[in-house]
């Protein structure tokens, strides 16, 4: 397992979504039950005996890692959406973007006030998606305990952003 070099399932698409940006395609890596069970083991070693009551996660990718944590962790799983997606009566968290704003959503009874959340995404860009996530847990009185993505872009300086949350990585570029 240990031979595993993660960012071997990691596609360079140039030019996707838009003209000059470089993305990083996870799909190779979740194609490949090996890759994505050695990701998962990764990100649960580095919090295992940490005080972790929940994990939280923004749509969509962000789930894909969120889910199989929580379970290898032992504690839950609360999906953080897009506006009017959620069923049931939520809590909600405007944030700056490059142009314009954008809003989160995430249920009322999710995170209770006092408890420690993971939040996780499976890449740390600029870092305005994770902080708007942060910001929607202590706005309800919950502690950020730290941030885990499967890829962190470190000439964005996302972790910055973040801070004084701890950001953990996989694969750094
Ligand atoms: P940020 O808010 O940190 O600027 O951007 C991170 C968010 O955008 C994450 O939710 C992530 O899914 C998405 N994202 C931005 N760039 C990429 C990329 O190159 N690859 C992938 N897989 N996701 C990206």
């Amino acid at each position: 397992m240990n031979s595993i070099q993660l960012q071997d399932y990691i596609r360079d698409i140039p030019d996707f979504p838009k003209p000059g940006i470089l993305f990083k395609d996870i799909t190779p890596l979740l194609a490949d039950s090996a890759a994505f069970e050695a990701a998962i083991d990764q990100m649960a070693a580095h919090y295992e005996g940490k005080q972790i009551d929940v994990i939280v996660a923004a749509e969509a990718r962000g789930f894909i890692f969120a889910a199989p944590l929580a379970l290898k962790l032992g504690v839950g799983f609360v999906p953080v959406r897009k506006p009017g997606k959620l069923p049931f009566s939520t809590h909600s968290f405007s944030y700056e973007l490059e142009y314009g704003t954008d809003t989160l959503e995430m249920h009322i009874d999710g995170v209770a006030e006092g408890q420690n959340v993971l939040l996780v995404d499976d890449l740390l860009a600029t870092g305005g998606t994770i902080k708007a996530c942060a910001n929607l847990v202590e706005k309800i009185g919950a502690t950020v305990t730290g941030c885990c993505f499967l890829i962190e872009l470190k000439f964005l300086d996302g972790a910055a952003k973040v801070a004084p949350h701890e950001c953990f990585s996989l694969i750094e570029y």
